[in-house]
């Protein structure tokens, strides 16, 4: 397939490893990459740990070192927005955000990375002191708020966001609510029980963690109060992190003639459309390994996903491969190191591989069907990326739970 030229529209992390994985590919047309944000492509796992800490500074979160980015030989346009997007006539339409001109370009190949972007609680608009935490600013700005004296924080969500901020917060000292309405915190992704294990991590390390309670309104005069709770219960705080998921950056791509349903759909190859592909948190694909649509929000799968869906664009159809990574991910909570690969369902059978529940260090595998499909460990990392190399193998649940790792 010879490409004159490939646009990539998000200049983060699947967009960045797009490039590369091109230029890998010796691909020496024109590469554009387009981005709304005004920072160089940062990694966003530290935002939430050593960056927020205040650990780690900005040179830390760089994703391509300068040299490396010149040797891309890029045509980076950042702060800029993708504004909309026509597959028939392929024109994308663009609008620089500093001084407000607008221009379109016609592309030949076109990659989608636009990510993802926080859900908000309405009603908590225009009050100071209440974040959410996507981006370099907005970690910049949780971090400046953690220093300005001793806040009382109170966190909306126990997902990976919750769970992380409330890490960090309490290991500097701060006083820490965490309200989740689920029975458990990250109890979607890791189920009842091990939800349980992570709350009980959460409360020897003194968060005062509410679950099954949603939040009723965020108030205060100007700056954030008080949190209330639909139980009847009220929560002083300075300082208010949401985290309640996010939603697919697509709004762009309406009319566009692509098919969008909980991000842009795409093939088992990546493929969105003849020319097209879309890859990271914004991609939805049919992942032909677990026989299930997966739009996957971690880093690797923007990472693998990113380079995948560049190379499909050099590539005829009848030479394109499936995408289909067991996907994985990592949290870090104090001390432990929390991992998980592959698809764990509620119905799954478990098996203690090894270590304890009660110590927190353990790897647990799951298995469905008779044939291992995930593995879930606490300060376990050889054994996750033993047993994930076992579930890209196929092996069975039995000769799963009697390997020796
Ligand atoms: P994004 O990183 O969201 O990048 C998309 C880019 O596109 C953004 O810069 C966005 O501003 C830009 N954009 C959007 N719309 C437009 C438009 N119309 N025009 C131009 N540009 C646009 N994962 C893990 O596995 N482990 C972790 O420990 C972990 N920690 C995390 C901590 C935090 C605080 C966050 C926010 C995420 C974390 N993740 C983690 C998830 C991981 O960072 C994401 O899955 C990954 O960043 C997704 O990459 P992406 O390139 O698909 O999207
Ligand atoms: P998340 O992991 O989807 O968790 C959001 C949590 O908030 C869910 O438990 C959700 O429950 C709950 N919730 C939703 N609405 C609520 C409400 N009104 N009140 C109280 N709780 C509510 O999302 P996130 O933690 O916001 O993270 C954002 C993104 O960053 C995700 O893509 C995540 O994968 C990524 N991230 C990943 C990591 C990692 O991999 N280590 C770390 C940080 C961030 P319901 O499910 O019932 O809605």
């Amino acid at each position: 397939m010879t490409r004159r030229s490939i646009t990539i529209v998000g200049a983060s992390l699947a967009g960045i490893r797009a490039a590369e994985s091109l230029r890998r590919q010796d691909f020496d047309g024109a590469i554009t990459l387009i981005g709304d944000e005004l920072h160089a492509p940062y990694d966003r796992p530290p935002l939430s740990k050593q960056f927020l800490a205040g650990d780690w500074e900005t040179d830390r979160l760089t994703l391509t070192q300068p040299d490396k980015l010149d040797d891309l030989d890029l045509d980076l346009r950042l702060g800029v927005r993708a504004a909309s997007f026509d597959l028939d006539s392929r024109r994308l339409g663009l609008a620089d955000l500093e001084d407000q001109s607008s221009e379109e370009l016609v592309v030949d190949g076109l990659l989608i990375a636009t990510g993802a972007r926080c859900r908000t609680l309405g009603g908590a608009e225009g009050l100071d002191g209440v974040f959410v935490l996507r981006s370099l600013d907005d970690s910049l700005a949780i971090r400046a708020a953690f220093d300005a004296g001793p806040a009382r924080v109170v966190i909306v969500g126990a997902g990976f966001i919750g769970a992380e901020v409330a890490a960090t917060a309490r290991t500097q000292g701060l006083d820490v609510t965490m309200i989740e309405s689920l029975p458990q915190p990250l109890s979607r992704v890791l189920g009842d029980e091990m939800g349980g294990v992570c709350a009980d991590l959460h409360r020897e390390h003194g968060v005062d963690l509410r679950t099954g309670v949603g939040v009723e309104a965020i108030e205060g005069d100007g700056h954030v109060e008080r949190v209330r709770l639909n139980d009847g219960s009220m929560i002083e705080a300075d300082v208010v992190v949401v985290g309640i998921g996010v939603i697919p950056n697509t709004e762009w791509l309406e009319g566009s003639g692509l098919t969008i349903d909980n991000g842009v759909v795409c093939d088992a190859t990546c493929l969105a459309a003849p020319g097209v592909t879309a890859a990271g948190d914004v991609a939805c694909w049919p992942n032909r390994r677990f026989g299930e649509v997966m739009r996957v929000e971690h880093w690797d799968n923007a990472v693998a996903q990113g380079a995948h869906a560049a190379r499909r664009l050099l590539v005829e159809d009848d030479e394109a491969e499936p995408f289909i990574p067991v996907p994985w991910f990592w949290s870090d909570q104090y001390d432990r190191k929390i991992q998980m690969a592959g698809r764990i369902g509620l119905d799954d059978e478990m098996h203690i591989a090894t270590g304890s529940l009660a110590e927190r260090r353990f790897a647990a595998i799951y298995g469905r069907a008779g044939r291992l499909v995930g593995v879930l460990g606490f300060n376990r990392p050889r054994h996750v990326m033993r047993y994930r190399m076992l579930i890209e193998e196929g092996v069975s649940f039995e000769d799963a739970i009697a390997a020796e790792i």
